[in-house]
């Protein structure tokens, strides 16, 4: 019984759709197959008819599911009946175009409330847009300005959508994002300890965590500091220029975000780090540029991490103290600089210290000598070295650069505080491949219908 009524459903499908690719296929032959066109010509118009092709497949799909004959009555969640009124026409945007449909609409005389049975059951919601439409659009909007990405998604997809729906889209499931990870945080506060890690380390890795911040402007208040966190792994590999020589690259990149104070930020950023495996983490490292908060939640949060000063902003203070020592184009500032960079590389410090000193009217001198002292106990590069260490913060500059500064620190880009948040956060689980796990943070659009129409 039930099969045959599957056939007969087949059947009506198939045959809908053949009918509709048919009428296509004839108009397409009719505007470009009569006379000789271009491949570029027909590519154009062909790809048009895979988009209505493809609106009419999602339309046939959902019609298997609306009954040719409704039921008289059906049963209403306050436990009386609801009542068939009659069928009423709704419409929906999708990735593949507009669903229309004429379901049937119950309404229940004990509690007022409309029902649409066929909505419930497929996630329909008249006047709203699919989850896989706003997923598209969050997606596209965290990688581009909105009109830009508008413009993207009527090239590509043939979709017509205003810059301010897709800005709608990711600012929402930004701030999903948002609210999941604070409510992680304050799960595992409360809990006093994580939850289990969900992407374990590769065995005998070390976990490196790394924090900066970049600014972005926001409107009538200036620049706000956006914290980035990434933690990585490291392998060894053949360096590409010296292959006799091992170079420590950075794999399985996350990131964390948070346009907040170090307190907020570091909370999040430790349980990022608890996600990724850091309790299994026979090692873990924390690599900064001497900015005191990051220290400051280095050990708060990261108590037994190795402490290491990003060696090229040791550097820079070297190069600049030995500018203003014998002046920029001085042929002197560069061996001085490069004999120093050898002591800090070596792990000298006592006699770089004393050179330093004996410089020292020279305010970037004073500078660096403050520097190496605050920072001392992380500058033991030859140990690092030895432990096969990487010692250069370059992933988290990246991040700075790749995460945060190339969609939101574009030239006149002002932004309101909780949209520049949830396009950070968006991009933070972007650039951390988890991706599909964040789309699936939107809920099928519901609606409530209340006594209105019969
Ligand atoms: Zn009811």
């Amino acid at each position: 019984m039930e099969c045959s009524t599957n056939d007969a459903k087949k059947k009506t499908f198939v045959q809908t759709v053949q009918e509709v690719a048919a009428r296509l296929a004839a108009e397409l032959y009719d505007r470009v197959a009569q006379e000789p066109r271009t491949l570029t010509e027909m590519e154009g118009e062909a790809t048009q008819v895979m988009w209505q092709l493809g609106e009419a497949l999602l339309q046939a799909l959902c019609e298997l599911w609306v009954p040719p004959y409704p039921e008289p009555e059906i049963r209403c969640t306050c436990g009386e009946t609801a009542q068939y009124v009659r069928r009423r026409s709704g419409q929906m945007k999708t990735q593949l175009g507009i669903v229309r449909l004429r379901r049937p609409y119950y309404l229940c005389e004990h509690c007022g409330q409309g029902r649409y049975p066929v909505d419930e059951a497929l996630g329909f919601c008249a006047g709203s847009i699919s989850a896989g439409l706003d997923g598209l659009l969050a997606y596209v909007g965290s990688l581009l300005p909105f009109d830009e990405a508008a413009a993207l998604l009527e090239q590509l997809r043939g979709l017509s959508v205003s810059s301010g729906r897709i800005r709608r889209s990711t600012e929402t499931l930004g701030q999903r994002v948002q609210v999941q990870e604070a409510q992680a945080v304050e799960q595992a506060w409360a809990q006093g300890h994580p939850p289990p890690a969900t992407a374990p380390l590769p065995p005998s890795q070390p976990l490196y965590i790394s924090m900066d911040g970049v600014s972005v402007l926001l409107r009538q208040q200036g620049g706000r500091e956006q914290k980035l966190g990434a933690v990585y792994t490291t392998k060894a590999k053949p360096a590409r220029q010296r292959p006799d020589q091992l170079e420590i690259r950075a794999e399985q990149m996350s990131f964390y975000t948070e346009m907040a104070e170090a307190t907020t930020f570091g909370r999040g950023l430790w349980l990022e780090a608890q996600r990724r495996g850091m309790g299994q983490a026979e090692q873990v490292v924390v690599i900064g540029d001497g900015a005191h908060w990051i220290w400051r939640l280095a050990e708060e949060h990261f108590p037994d991490a190795i402490q290491i000063l990003d060696w090229y902003h040791a550097s820079s203070y070297i190069w600049k103290a030995a500018h203003a020592i014998y002046g920029e184009d001085s042929d002197l500032s560069k061996p001085w600089a490069e004999h120093r960079l050898d002591q800090l590389w070596e792990g000298k410090l006592d006699p770089l210290l004393r050179e330093l000193q004996s410089h020292a009217s020279h305010q970037a001198v004073r500078e660096a000598i403050s520097y190496f002292q605050n920072n001392r106990s992380r500058m033991d590069y030859p140990r690092y070295r030895k432990m096969g260490l990487q010692i250069g913060s370059g992933v988290i500059e990246s991040g700075c650069k790749h995460v945060i500064a190339h969609r939101l620190r574009q030239a006149g880009m002002r932004w309101t505080e909780e949209g520049a948040q949830a396009v950070a956060k968006l991009r933070a689980r972007l650039k951390s491949g988890r991706w599909e796990e964040t789309v699936a943070l939107i809920p099928p659009p519901r609606r409530s219908y209340h006594r209105s129409a019969a």
